[in-house]
């Protein structure tokens, strides 16, 4: 059973106030909030086991080391990956994107091609382009049409025997698309090409297979889907993660150093060099066990309800403008928006007063805030620990600002 009032009791923080009024917390697409077990694992860790893992003999390092590995099971299981060594446990999804471009830097050759799709953060934009300047690699974009969906025809005429990486969000952040990405690889693959897909967005609210997938490397935060800061992963296939050199040297990513030569360690260490963040790997499999138990068919129902009745409740504004797709079955619960005549900022501002906390600004896509020649939109992105009555408040508070604005 999916009881919204128990949900909402394990999160702390949605019993605060906020400028003297509840919290009402629409930018889970920035970071989602934590419940009452997560912050007990991080609490847990270093009040009875702290202790640096894979060296010590001793017995608190061996505790810390059995939960650390533990976390990476929980997570293979998750993303149903075919081996426990094809997690790389990363600071998040922005590491993991620079591990993969850094790799490919001595895979690539000048004239080869990359593809990526007009939606993306910048965070897979930029490491592209580093990675293009680098190696003589041609960056090529799948265009998107007005209702932000990207357009499969071009893509078909843009991939070729010399692409070489196609690179595409799960679930966009600026305007909640749900990309098609089964298509995406299927076609990449038919011409040789490996595809790495961001889960930045889809994590929170679906349950990615990636064997079923067959994709080539999946990446995450933990911060998006109830866990903690500074700790996500990179999926790769074995072969994949075989072929990559190591992206930062250090303790932990070696066999033997001397120093004519190092040899390597083993998958997962040789991407792993240096303490990693421990507290926050456990924290992130204790995450994925709560958001299990919730159930993501729980999510995905109750968030769709949601899309739909903040969609119809932001519709009654005059002057408003969702971006995005308008079949919602394509999209996740995030609604991204403008109203005619006032800078967002300026909404965003106002309703910061009541509690209210959304995004605005171009949300790290200002290429798909060019598209629509603004400055960037408000975005209210909801979780599974979101009500309608929230919303209700949210309207109101939208709407007494626009008369204020206006
Ligand atoms: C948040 C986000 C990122 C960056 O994630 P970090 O945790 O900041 O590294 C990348 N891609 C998408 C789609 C995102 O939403």
């Amino acid at each position: 059973m999916f009881d919204i009032q128990k949900i909402r009791a394990q999160f702390p923080i949605l019993s605060e106030t906020v400028n003297g009024k509840p919290l009402v917390y629409f930018d889970n697409g920035a970071t989602s909030q934590k419940p009452q077990v997560v912050i007990d694992s991080i609490v847990n860790y270093y009040s009875k086991y702290n202790a640096n893992i894979h060296r010590g003999v001793h017995t608190l390092s061996q505790i810390a080391t059995d939960a650390y590995e533990e976390a990476r099971l929980k997570i293979q299981k998750h993303f149903n990956a075919k081996h426990n060594y094809e997690i790389i446990l990363t600071s998040g999804t922005t590491e993991s994107i620079n591990l993969v471009a850094n790799g490919f830097a001595s895979l690539l050759q000048k004239g080869d091609e990359i593809i990526v799709s007009a939606l993306e953060h910048h965070s897979n934009i930029v490491p592209w382009q580093m990675l293009c300047e680098h190696t003589g690699a041609i960056l090529k974009v799948i265009p998107m049409s007005i209702h932000g969906e990207l357009i499969m025809e071009e893509y078909d005429k843009l991939v070729s025997d010399k692409t070489k990486l196609v690179f595409c969000n799960h679930i966009s952040n600026a305007l909640g698309t749900l990309n098609p990405i089964e298509e995406i690889i299927t076609k990449a693959h038919a011409v040789g090409a490996a595809v790495l897909i961001d889960g930045a967005q889809s994590c929170p609210h679906i349950k990615p297979d990636v064997q079923a997938l067959d994709v080539d490397f999946y990446v995450t935060s933990a911060h998006k889907m109830c866990g903690p800061t500074g700790v996500g992963m990179l999926y790769g296939k074995e072969e994949w993660l075989r072929k990559l050199p190591p992206y930062k040297g250090g303790g932990e990513m070696i066999a033997t150093v001397t120093f004519e030569k190092t040899t390597y360690a083993d998958l997962p260490h040789k991407f792993e060099a240096g303490t990693p963040n421990i507290c926050g790997g456990i924290a992130f499999g204790t995450a994925i066990d709560f958001m299990n138990e919730v159930g993501f068919d729980n999510i995905a129902k109750h968030e769709h309800e949601l899309l739909e009745y903040g969609t119809k409740r932001l519709q009654e504004i005059e002057g408003v403008t969702i971006y995005g797709p308008t079949d919602l079955s394509k999209k996740a619960s995030v609604i991204s928006f403008n109203i005619e005549n006032i800078h967002p900022y300026d909404i965003g501002t106002i309703i910061d007063r009541q509690g209210i906390a959304v995004r605005t600004g171009h949300h790290c896509a200002q290429p798909i805030m060019d598209f629509f020649k603004i400055p960037g939109t408000i975005r209210a992105s909801f979780a599974f620990y979101n009500t309608k009555e929230e919303i209700d408040i949210f309207v109101e508070a939208v709407k007494k600002a626009k008369m204020m604005l206006s």
